[in-house]
């Protein structure tokens, strides 16, 4: 970790580290013939999938898990977009699935989610999951969410107690982050977009998870001095070359007590999670083929 005023929460680091269990798990897995297959499934195209999908793609080349992407055309109908996600939960040599977000609006992603096999729901989006999640149990829980934890965790902080605020509140992040710090005994509050005063909750966080996909939304007046940040925000603006957050790092980090920075902070954790659900589906599946224990 970089020392600013605010301790820097590295991303890329976290992600390797745990990149690297994941790596050692596969090849025990693969020593018993039982090797990962993660299969990608997007329909159409995005600014933000494409970078999200290179850095999978790497990331499971590396791991030893074996990853295949099924492109769909964006026109595809909501049936066929369904006989591909049930084809592929029932295909035996899959033992991981991911739909790649956004889909086209007319596709109603949550059916596609009823449709797979939870077993091999790696983002934790299936309702048998999603009740896990709830219930306070282990398993196949979303991505983002644990990575938000995950650096939580690497700036020291312990969350029983603590006041956690989390801006945004989707399906795939606010949601599952609430519950699970809600899981880790924290306060939490959740804001959104009808949320009437923002910066009066985010000003009482000690930790802040802002996931709104809104460049640069909170300022250094919003925050209290010491919070631990956690930028999920990924956003493509014109003309910049790099993707931005939603906090407005330069000047937040002068308060915070540690903060993650855009890029480098939640993407590499998110996808280093993303393979440790791959070995955690494909070991649970093993086990239940009778080849040893989950
Ligand atoms: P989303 O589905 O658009 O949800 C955004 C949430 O923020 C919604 O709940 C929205 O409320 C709320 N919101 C929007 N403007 C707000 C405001 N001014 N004040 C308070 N709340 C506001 O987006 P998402 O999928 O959760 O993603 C959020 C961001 O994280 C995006 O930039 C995305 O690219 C990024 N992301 C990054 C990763 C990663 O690994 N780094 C992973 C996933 C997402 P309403 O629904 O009520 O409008």
């Amino acid at each position: 970790m970089r020392c600013m005023a605010a301790m820097i929460l590295d991303g890329r680091a976290l992600g390797r580290a745990i990149r690297d269990q994941v790596r050692r798990e596969v090849e025990a897995l693969a020593a018993r013939d039982f090797v990962p297959n993660l299969v990608s499934l997007q329909v159409g195209e995005s600014e933000p999938s494409r970078a999200y999908l290179a850095s999978q793609k790497k990331a499971c080349a590396e791991a030893g898990i074996l990853y295949t992407h099924v492109s769909l055309d964006r026109n595809v109908t909501e049936r066929h977009f369904l006989a591909h996600v049930d084809g592929i939960s029932k295909n035996p040599e899959v033992t991981a699935l991911i739909i790649q977000l956004p889909v086209p609006p007319r596709l109603d992603v949550s059916t596609a989610y009823r449709h797979m096999d939870p077993e091999k729901d790696v983002e934790g989006m299936h309702p048998a999951n999603q009740g896990s999640l709830f219930a306070g149990k282990g398993g196949l829980l979303p991505c983002t969410a644990l990575a938000a934890r995950e650096l939580v965790r690497a700036s020291g902080t312990a969350l029983r107690g603590k006041e956690v605020v989390i801006v945004g509140h989707s399906q795939i992040v606010g949601k599952p982050a609430t519950i699970l710090f809600l899981n880790e005994d924290a306060t939490v509050t959740t804001c959104h977009i009808a949320t009437r005063d923002l910066a009066a909750h985010t000003r009482r966080a000690d930790v802040l998870v802002v996931a709104a996909g809104r460049p640069g939304l909170v300022r250094a007046d919003m925050v209290k001095p010491g919070v631990v940040v956690i930028d999920v925000g990924m956003n493509y603006v014109e003309g910049a070359e790099r993707p931005v957050g939603d906090v407005a790092f330069d000047e937040v980090s002068q308060v915070a007590g540690a903060i993650t920075p855009v890029p480098g902070g939640v993407g590499p954790v998110t996808v280093a999670m993303l393979l440790r659900n791959t070995v955690i589906a494909t070991a649970a599946q093993a086990a239940r083929r009778g080849g040893g224990e989950a």
